[in-house]
């Protein structure tokens, strides 16, 4: 029997990225998936990035995982949107081409020391009591280890709807995942049912592209990773166009015929991810719905009709697709379809992914609720991560939500739990002036070299970047000037008496370090590198000093850990059915108790007035 430190399953987003942090830890792993060939397969929108999923991709890449590289080396099509609206909001986003996003996976993949892949179907988890000590193939092989990762997607009992057909699959064409669903009720944990589904997919050459609208990339591209220093794809266009009334009368038609409305799909589905039956339905005809024609790869004539993911029967998609303009003659290459698989509740997992019932058993993406590449890839990074690090005997780390988004998403899902399939927002951080996309290498990268997570061609890259910071950084607090030294430079300062500095004068609207350099030459010694992380430092100097009070605060709340084995009865104050919950629930720390329903003020008054004289 071989043996391994960590084992994980599943060679999706989550998967790869978890094989990655444990094996960067320097713990012996195991990729066990179904495929080599369809490790970092993208099952639905050939894109990365976006408005709050950018965020974590940069966290991801801060931290020296995968998914900005393998985004930069297949992006075809690079947008920073939100351009207009302040940096915190700023999303970047590529459309990639899906083949070279797969063989760039692959490539990291097989390039990382320490890790081998494993093809094949795990079935089963070998237990000894209560803790799980290895995975058991469908073929009788078993492989041990310290800790077993699990991210298998959407393939947990994975059913496939394509109007009233129903075809058992994981993805389309690819078998899906029964005896762990199965495994994990064995457990005791609690399952629940979600869906998702995807457009069809056509044929561009029988799309008349003279007839749809262009949008077009971004004249210089800016990357996802800080080791990038230029994109090399050509980067191209892709159409827009619309449905039109005729669309919907054909859809509203045929509208008990969709799986979805046909009573068919026990699964919650995304409600910010609509499929176009929703839309009609939901948010009626409007003046039709936008329909984004996404190339799926530079030599790949494929189109991902962005924006009418459907379940309807194959002969209604091709009909009603067929009413866009543009897409009147077009070819239908694989239909759309929704998929309804087994997920967990994430309240079942602790801050690390650990599950509480089960120790040595980690869970990483759309198995725990959520939906998207990047969602599922930071969760494998977390997973993988403290999988290594309880394989090597040390503690588990956690994310804080005022550290990173994905802190914040952890604790969404352990202390929340899901109603839907749960995709990032930057709604949903509370500190999003401080978490901003640009500066994720300085929020992370130092947590990942004291964790031991970051290579060496980063440290060195991230260390001279630093100090070029740091140089620039005192060069601009050093000089100052008083208001009418400035009026005679053609500054307008409150004439108040007080001297700022070169620093504070970047925070005014439209003040370039360039154009300071009349005033101090030496300016011209600030590394181009790092001048546009100063100015934007600068500019939310103000806000993140507010902010520094309010995070220190949180900080110190939850560092009031409290005990896994906590006995909540002792507690003479809280009601029975609070006692219950919190005993169901078991939060990790203060903030996460603060968050279990039917909380009240003096019901977190008293728990931190326990766990204080505990101390
Ligand atoms: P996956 O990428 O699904 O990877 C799972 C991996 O585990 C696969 O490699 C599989 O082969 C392997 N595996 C599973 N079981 C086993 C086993 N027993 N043994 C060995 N290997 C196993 N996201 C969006 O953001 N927007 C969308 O509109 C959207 N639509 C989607 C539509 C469809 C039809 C699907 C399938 C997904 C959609 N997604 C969408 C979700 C997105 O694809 C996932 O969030 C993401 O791929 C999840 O990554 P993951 O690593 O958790 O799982």
């Amino acid at each position: 029997m071989t043996s391994y430190d960590v084992i994980v399953i599943g060679g999706g987003h989550a998967g790869c990225e978890a094989a990655s942090a444990a094996a960067r830890l320097g713990a012996r792993t195991a990729l066990i998936t179904h495929k080599k060939e369809t490790i970092g397969v993208m099952s639905c929108n050939p894109a990365i990035g976006g408005l709050g999923k950018g965020h974590l991709v940069r966290e991801i890449d801060a931290l020296d995982g995968l998914m900005g590289r393998v985004a930069d080396a297949a992006g075809i099509q690079f947008r920073l949107l939100n351009r207009r609206k302040g940096p915190a909001v700023r999303g970047p986003r590529t459309q990639a081409d899906r083949r070279l996003y797969r063989e760039a996976m692959q490539r990291e993949i097989d390039a990382i020391e320490n890790l081998l892949v494993i093809e094949g179907d795990a079935f089963d988890l070998l237990t000894e009591g209560e803790t799980v000590a290895g995975v058991i193939m469908k073929n009788g092989q078993v492989f041990r280890a310290a800790a077993v990762v699990l991210t298998t997607g959407t393939f947990l009992k994975g059913l496939i709807h394509i109007g009233d057909r129903k075809i058992p699959a994981g993805r389309v064409g690819e078998e899906p995942s029964v005896g762990l669903s199965e495994t994990l009720a064995r457990f005791g944990l609690k399952l629940g049912r979600l869906k998702t589904g995807t457009p069809a997919r056509l044929d561009g050459r029988t799309i008349h592209w003279d007839r749809v609208g262009r949008q077009g990339p971004d004249e210089e591209p800016v990357p996802f990773s800080f080791m990038t220093d230029t994109i090399v794809n050509r980067q191209i266009d892709c159409g827009v166009t619309r449905t039109t009334d005729a669309t919907h009368k054909l859809i509203a038609d045929n509208i008990h015929r969709s799986a979805m409305y046909s009573g068919q799909i026990e699964g919650v589905g995304p409600r910010y991810c609509p499929s176009i039956e929703d839309k009609i339905v939901r948010f009626g005809e409007r003046d039709g719905h936008q329909i984004f024609l996404e190339p799926e790869g530079l030599d790949d004539d494929t189109i991902y009709p962005n924006g009418i993911s459907t379940s309807l029967p194959e002969e209604v998609q091709e009909a009603f697709i067929r009413t866009v303009p543009g897409l009147e003659s077009v070819s239908i290459l694989q239909p759309g379809y929704a998929i309804e698989y087994d997920h967990v509740d994430p309240r079942e997992l602790q801050l690390s992914l650990a599950v509480r019932k089960s120790p040595g058993l980690y869970l990483a993406g759309q198995i725990n609720g959520t939906t998207g590449y990047e969602e599922a890839g930071a969760q494998g990074l977390v997973a993988g991560l403290n999988a290594a690090l309880a394989a090597m005997g040390r503690e588990p780390f956690v994310f804080s939500r005022t550290d990173s988004y994905i802190g914040v998403m952890i604790d969404d899902l352990t202390s929340r739990g899901i109603t839907e399939p749960y995709r990032m927002f930057t709604s949903r951080a509370e500190y999003r002036l401080s978490l901003r996309a640009d500066n994720a290498d300085m929020r992370l990268t130092p947590t990942g070299i004291e964790l031991g997570c970051v290579g060496e061609a980063r440290r060195t890259r991230f260390g001279s970047w630093k100090r070029a910071y740091d140089d620039g950084h005192t060069l601009l607090k050093s000089l100052s000037i008083t208001p009418n030294e400035g009026a005679r430079y053609g500054l307008k300062l409150n004439r108040d008496g007080q001297r700022r500095t070169a620093f504070d004068l970047l925070a005014y609207p439209d003040q370039t370090i360039e154009g300071l350099r009349p005033l101090w030459p030496q300016l011209d010694a600030i590394d181009p590198r790092v001048s546009e992380a100063l100015q934007i430092d600068a500019a939310y100097a103000v806000y993140m000093e507010r902010q520094a009070a309010d995070i220190a605060g949180i900080r110190r709340e939850e560092s009031a850990a409290i005990p896994d084995d906590f006995d909540y009865s002792v507690l003479p104050g809280l009601s029975n059915e609070l006692k219950q919950k919190l005993a169901q629930q078991r939060p990790r720390n203060l903030a996460q108790a603060m968050k279990v329903d039917g909380m009240t003020p003096a019901a977190v008054s008293l728990l931190l007035s326990w766990l204080r004289r505990q101390e």
